[in-house]
């Protein structure tokens, strides 16, 4: 597969590499897994695209996003279930290609690889890398690695697998270090204690359903981002008496609540494309317009099949 794709390169000037909006380690690890791979084997010009603000970038190493130019262009699109998700401007294009491994809703591609039950987009890229037996960038190699630990929680989650493991076993011959990558990624400091102690002392139940709730003067009082807030969501994991949790958080800017939502054994992905959103069986993204909706969320949670 990556043969035709190096193949089909060649006939584009350029190759504009998007990934999802709201932006997480995996859709960054393979946007730029790619980039640096592109980079160092091609004359072409590499446009990378979508918001590129987000202090997840801090992880991985430098790289230039580029400008558009006039000429043949061939987008590449990672980690994005739908058109709707993607950040940026896809009919610039003449050819598109998809690499993803969400639920199968939209096969915008002209070419489209998608492997719904691999850990995270990193892993694919990795594994079509490896099978053409390449040899990567070391930046290329960083960026897909986090990418796979961000996704699979480091090699927690059920969608781990064999090749969740060939596919780091991979990136660690092409020079990754494991603790430089862990270190920056895993260590915590006040703020994330602050973020802790509030989320257990102010946390709500309904049921087996848990959440916390972070307003935009929450966010401001604990010093931490809108982003950075819905990535707590785990504190409330790995407690027997909650079968989902939630991180719920204002969202100031475009006047909307995210919600972030993860559960053990209940799929919540429906649910969560009736809230403007979607993703994975167990771990989905939501918008609501407003805080009231979070009771028909919930309410609507409380009746799947397998919350029983
Ligand atoms: P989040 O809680 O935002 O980290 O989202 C969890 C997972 O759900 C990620 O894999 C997202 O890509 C996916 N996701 C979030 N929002 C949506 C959406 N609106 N449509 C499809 N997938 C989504």
């Amino acid at each position: 597969m990556l043969e035709k794709i190096f193949n089909i390169i060649d006939d584009y000037d350029q190759i504009i590499i998007y990934r999802h909006i709201n932006p997480d380690l995996d859709a960054f690890g393979s946007q730029l897994g790619l980039y640096y791979v592109f980079k160092k084997m091609n004359d072409k010009n590499i446009v990378l695209q979508g918001d590129m603000t987000s202090n997840i970038l801090d992880y991985f190493d430098k790289f230039d996003a580029g400008h558009i130019k006039d000429g043949k262009t061939l987008g590449i699109v990672v980690d994005t279930a739908n058109r709707e998700r993607i950040d940026g401007d896809i009919s610039l294009c003449d050819t598109l290609i998809k690499i993803d491994h969400h639920i199968i809703v939209d096969s915008y591609g002209n070419i489209n690889i998608e492997v719904e039950n691999a850990s995270s987009c990193s892993e694919i890229i990795a594994l079509l890398f490896q099978n053409a037996c390449l040899d990567i960038p070391v930046e290329a190699a960083k960026a897909l690695y986090l990418g796979i630990i961000g996704d699979s929680n480091r090699f927690l989650y059920s969608a781990t697998s064999s090749d969740t493991f060939k596919a780091a076993a991979y990136l660690l011959e092409q020079g990754v270090n494991i603790s430089e990558i862990y270190e920056p990624l895993y260590m915590q400091d006040k703020t994330d204690f602050n973020v802790y102690k509030y989320i257990y002392n102010h946390y709500h139940q309904v049921d087996k359903i848990a959440y916390y709730y972070l307003s935009d003067d929450d966010l401001k009082a604990l010093n931490i981002t809108r982003e950075q807030g819905s990535s707590y969501v785990n504190t409330l994991a790995d407690f027997k008496e909650f079968e989902i949790w939630m991180a719920v958080t204002e969202y100031k800017e475009k006047d909307c609540f995210r919600v972030s939502l993860r559960s053990r054994h209940v799929p919540v992905n429906v649910v969560a494309s009736h809230f403007n959103g979607g993703g994975h069986a167990f771990a989905s993204g939501a918008t609501l317009n407003t805080l009231d909706e979070l009771n028909d969320l919930i309410e609507e949670l409380k009746g799947i099949k397998e919350y029983v």
